[in-house]
């Protein structure tokens, strides 16, 4: 079995919510089979990777004209953004890189993540800042929410511990100069911006330290164990290998939200964990540019 690994959002999250639920899905690689979804969901589903394309286009350079997008719920969430677009107001001489990849070495891993936009630049004090947005399609989270998700931890960390390679050999992106804004279509007024610092990253880093600790630890004695929480259970696929059909199957408050017309709605734009790369030795460190 391959102990070293690509450690993305999706598997921190699976592993400190259920060490078994991470062997079977990324070890044993046991098929997860999702329920199937409602029309009305598929359909949210395919709206919010639509909307993302949108935008990878639009910050490519690709002009977008509005009467060629043929989903009207797309078509206003593009709109919207363009009154309220966050990304205004920085500096000149700013480098736009949508869907960039980021890989930094954890241990025996590797940390791995993508960001929606990465913007990279230098501030009015010639100091080289990063800035990540985010695009949401789903409910809007509150900031205690952002900020304890672990795509919030990663996305700062792995810009604390690698984003260094977007400029030249001899400039050092600092913790303080790296911000990360959400921004949801359903509260496209007041993007949320996140900050981060040289403590935070500390912190932030011992504790994925720990976790790299506790995956080896597990590794070594090959023990997954069941979590206490069977709260977790009721969303999960493998609820027959662990005997755990008591639990229920109602949908949890972590993959379902209600949207503004009271409508149970999925997190709608989150990338699919299948378009994680393989962790090629070149990648390391390495941004993923597109
Ligand atoms: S059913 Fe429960 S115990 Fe089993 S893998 Fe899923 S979350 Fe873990």
């Amino acid at each position: 079995m391959d102990n070293n690994l690509l450690l993305s959002q999706y598997k921190l999250t699976t592993f400190l919510a259920c060490q078994r639920r991470f062997q079977l899905r990324y070890l044993r690689r046991l098929p997860w089979p999702a329920r199937p979804l409602p029309e009305r969901t598929e359909q949210l589903l395919q709206q919010g990777q639509d909307f993302h394309q949108l935008l990878e286009r639009h910050f490519l350079g690709l002009s977008i004209t509005p009467a060629t997008i043929p989903d009207q719920r797309v078509r206003q969430w593009w709109q919207s953004f363009q009154t309220h677009n966050p990304v205004q107001n920085l500096p000149d001489n700013i480098r736009l890189l949508p869907e960039t990849g980021l890989t930094v070495p954890l241990g025996n891993h590797l940390l791995y993540g993508r960001f929606d936009l990465l913007v990279i630049g230098q501030d009015e004090n010639s100091q080289p800042f990063a800035h990540i947005f985010d695009w949401k399609t789903g409910r809007p989270a509150t900031v205690d929410e952002l900020n304890a998700r672990w795509q919030t931890r990663l996305y700062l960390a792995l810009l604390a511990e690698g984003g260094s390679a977007f400029w030249p050999k001899d400039v050092q992106l600092q913790p303080e100069q790296i911000s990360l804004t959400y921004w949801y279509v359903q509260d496209a007024e007041t993007p949320v911006t996140i900050g981060y610092s040289a403590a935070a990253h500390q912190a932030n880093w011992i504790e994925l330290q720990q976790i790299a600790t506790q995956l080896d630890d597990a590794f070594a004695a090959d023990i997954w164990p069941l979590t206490d929480d069977w709260s977790q259970c009721r969303e999960c696929a493998y609820q027959v290998y662990c005997g755990r059909q008591g639990a229920g199957t109602a949908p949890s408050a972590s993959s379902t939200a209600l949207s503004s017309s009271g409508r149970a709605v999925p997190e709608l734009d989150e990338h699919d964990e299948t378009e994680e790369p393989a962790p090629p030795d070149e990648q390391l460190l390495t941004p993923d540019l597109p």
